[in-house]
């Protein structure tokens, strides 16, 4: 049987939760089977990012021009920046059939599943608040200051965790990135994604009832 259309999956987490990891290396691992959405960002560039891999990079005016010409499929403010989901591409993607996954955080996440309301929605999480503290605090990076700003928020995302299909609980990177893969295959199998082949076979069998 055939699927309809590519799936938009949807992959949140808390900030330090790995999720950027998750995708890496399901992305290296099997590279035919997912594309990624590359979101607009007003953020500054950090070291090592390139505009158009890791984000395209905009300035506030150019952001809201794409607002307002109704380019995104989804936009959210995220510590003081803007985030958004150009729309054209993943639409594209999904009429051809292919899976998208869109690495974004709840509120978008939520949008998505409204004008999607089939978008298949993945929180991942390490395995308790603690774990994510050190975390946070065994990247180095960040000040006591941030790494408190951080869980606050992580804090308040905790709250729509259960408006997400599955949750990902990243203990062994590894198994993460499987228990993801797994789960998106096995979407490909729902009948909700196979509408147009449950109508085909019903009208063939139509044919054959009337023969009889
Ligand atoms: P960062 O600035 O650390 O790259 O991302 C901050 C947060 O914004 C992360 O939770 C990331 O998943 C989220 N994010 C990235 N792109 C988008 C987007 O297009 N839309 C929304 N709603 N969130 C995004």
């Amino acid at each position: 049987m055939n699927q309809d259309r590519g799936l938009v999956v949807v992959l949140s987490g808390f900030s330090g939760a790995g999720k950027g990891t998750i995708m890496k290396h399901l992305l290296s691992k099997y590279p035919d089977c997912y594309h990624l959405s590359i979101s607009a960002t007003t953020r500054g560039k950090r070291t090592g990012e390139e505009d158009g891999r890791e984000y395209f990079f905009k300035t506030r005016e150019e952001f809201d021009e794409m607002v307002k010409n109704n380019e995104f499929l989804e936009h959210a403010t995220f510590n003081g920046n803007s985030y958004g989901t150009p729309k054209a591409y993943v639409e594209k993607l999904v009429n051809e059939g292919k899976d998208v996954i869109l690495e974004i955080e709840v509120q978008g996440a939520l949008q998505v599943k409204e004008i999607f309301p089939e978008a298949l929605l993945l929180f991942v999480t390490p395995p308790s608040a603690e774990a994510l503290k050190s975390r946070l605090v065994g990247r180095g990076t960040e000040t006591a200051e941030v790494v408190a700003q951080r869980l606050a928020i992580s804090s308040k995302e905790s709250k729509l965790m259960s408006k997400y299909d599955y949750l990902i609980i990243n203990d062994v990177i590894d198994d993460a990135v499987e228990r993801v893969h797994n789960i998106i295959r096995s979407q490909h199998y729902a009948t909700k994604y196979n509408k147009a082949a449950i109508s085909d076979l019903q009208q063939q069998l139509m044919v054959f009832a009337k023969g009889e």
